[in-house]
């Protein structure tokens, strides 16, 4: 199944996105949660109702609504460094013996399609094609064999970084947080529908022209060795998010680098669940 955050004239709320457009569950069953975290936590009640919804009629076409980011505000937003090996050969780095993490800020959220912003203190702005796990379940010291139980689901995500902001310190957290700079989704894809979360291809486009293009099963850390490793340390909660690493290809890699410019288009596209896009567009 695919879950939607969205937005229309009578405000935001969750549905479900079929080939037909998307079904409102709040006209499926009034007393179901509005919200995507109230949808993930109470899954095990209300799954049947939501699988039964997919027979339905679209309410409305994908185009007539505004799709938000499928979690429009996650507890958290953690995000593992270096994790292609193709990508930390073009960073000049070692493969790392630990899981490298940082925290995107919540306030970086962005709808899937939603402009991006070019920071109005740099213009090294680069993108990220991510595959973008959403926790399901409130969880601790999860064994990484039962780590598959507690994702929810899937989304393509782009972690939009500002370079020397990143670098200027040892800690990337403030240019990797920047408004905007976590745009996810368009949807969730259930768990149960992607099934083998390492096998999924994954391309970042600028412009229509390819730049990055991989497959999950080369993740240094894969999904679950990452929820392993963070639940040791934090309780992981339904709608939390998690940026599983980028592929090579970033701009700032290139021979010469390339970062994005205003009035760019980035594309970011994944196996089984689809695409997210964003036009630069300069601070206001
Ligand atoms: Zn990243």
């Amino acid at each position: 199944m695919k879950l939607v955050t969205f937005t229309d004239d009578a405000g935001t709320r969750v549905g479900l996105a079929k080939d037909d457009g998307i079904v409102d569950l709040r006209k499926v069953d009034p007393d179901l949660p509005r919200d995507m975290i109230g949808l993930m936590s109470e899954w095990s009640r209300i799954r049947g109702t939501i699988e039964g919804a997919a027979t339905r009629k679209a309410d409305a076409p994908l185009d007539a609504v505004k799709l938000e980011a499928p979690v429009p505000r996650p507890g958290k937003i953690l995000a593992i460094g270096l994790n292609y090996a193709d990508h930390i050969a073009e960073s000049g780095q070692k493969t790392p013996e630990q899981q490298i993490w940082f925290c995107k800020h919540v306030t970086a959220v962005n709808a899937p399609f939603a402009p991006v912003q070019m920071p109005k203190v740099s213009m090294l702005l680069d993108y990220e094609a991510e595959l973008v796990a959403v926790i399901g379940k409130r969880c601790k010291h999860v064994p990484k064999d039962k780590a598959h139980e507690v994702v929810f689901g899937y989304c393509a995500g782009n972690d939009v970084t500002v370079r020397d902001w990143q670098f200027k310190t040892p800690q990337w957290m403030l240019g990797k947080s920047f408004d905007t700079h976590a745009p996810f989704g368009p949807w969730i894809v259930t768990a149960d529908e992607i099934g083998d979360p390492h096998t999924l291809g994954i391309r970042g486009f600028v412009n229509g022209e390819k730049r990055q293009d991989s497959n999950t099963k080369h993740l240094v850390f894969d999904v679950y060795d990452q929820i392993a490793h963070l639940s040791q340390a934090m309780t992981l909660e339904p709608g939390d998010v998690i940026f599983t690493g980028t592929p090579g290809g970033v701009g700032a890699a290139l021979k010469p680098p390339q970062f994005l410019k205003v009035g760019d288009v980035t594309r970011v596209e994944i196996d089984k669940i689809g695409a997210i896009e964003a036009k630069i567009a300069a601070e206001q």
